[in-house]
């Protein structure tokens, strides 16, 4: 991920020179005043950027800045950090969607800011002793759904896809029943997926395709579905299905952070 760190140059005349407040693009804060040497190393730095960025085709040359790269005209700048309750928000290099870890909201960059992702876990059905099991992690999946067709893909990579790949088959295969509710919980791996390259995946590519030629769009929700630990491996409680700790990245599978108590109604 490359991360801009904006900067305005203001260059003004002084006492019978050039010189320049360099103002951080976030807060408005002024972070230096430049003048002589420094002022003239900055502009050579700039000149040298303008002149690279120009030959590989961009306009508007001649303006300080011209062929910078720099965000487009009304790109909003934002503090990353949670709207709901101003935690930082944890800067995951590939993550997609960015999750709170004090309220346990869920955040997407959206073209005005942070939005609001829903958040759906999926409980499996009560044991036989009536009881639903305690969930300790939580994992990322799109349901894409068409008519009364589910499929679950998983919206994280993890370091074995293939693992990943075979639980996320032989969970599709015995067409899983969860309780959904509408609750924030604390993910076991991020998600680093968008719903759209989640539904390119072979061969729920073929599936997608195969309905889009029939017509419909294939919808996709996020939706967490909740693993117990059994020895090395998660396991979903309802079906039994596992995937190996191992598979999972190192950070994730020692998530075990508290989570909020799994509403059961
Ligand atoms: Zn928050």
């Amino acid at each position: 991920m490359l991360i801009y760190a904006p900067l305005y140059v203001f260059p003004f005349r002084g006492v019978g020179a050039e010189q320049a407040v360099v103002q951080d693009g976030v807060d408005g804060q002024s972070t230096a005043f430049l003048s002589g040497a420094e002022l003239r190393r900055l502009d050579a730095r700039i000149a040298r950027l303008t002149e690279r960025a120009d030959h590989s085709g961009a306009a508007d040359a001649g303006r300080r800045t011209a062929g910078l790269p720099r965000p487009a005209e009304h790109a909003p700048l934002l503090p990353f950090s949670c709207p709901n309750c101003s935690a930082p928000l944890p800067l995951l290099p590939a993550a997609r969607l960015h999750s709170c870890p004090i309220c346990l909201r869920l955040w997407s960059v959206g073209a005005h800011g942070l939005e609001l992702m829903p958040t759906r876990r999926l409980l499996p059905a009560r044991g036989e002793s009536g009881r639903v099991p305690r969930i300790e992690c939580w994992l990322p999946f799109y349901r894409l759904r068409q008519g009364s067709e589910e499929l679950y893909v998983p919206a994280f990579h993890g370091r074995h896809p293939r693992a990943v790949w075979n639980f996320s088959f032989a969970l599709n295969r015995r067409a899983p029943r969860w309780t959904e509710v509408e609750e924030c919980c604390r993910p076991g791996a991020a998600v680093e997926r968008v719903a759209s390259s989640a539904a390119a995946l072979a061969p729920f590519l073929r599936y997608c395709l195969e309905r889009e030629e029939a017509g419909g769009a294939t919808q996709a929700e996020l939706c967490w579905i909740g693993f117990v630990r059994r020895g090395p491996d998660w396991v979903e409680p309802g079906l039994g299905l596992g995937i190996p700790g191992t598979a999972l990245n190192p950070w994730e599978a020692t998530a075990e952070l508290p989570m909020p108590a799994a509403r059961t109604g």
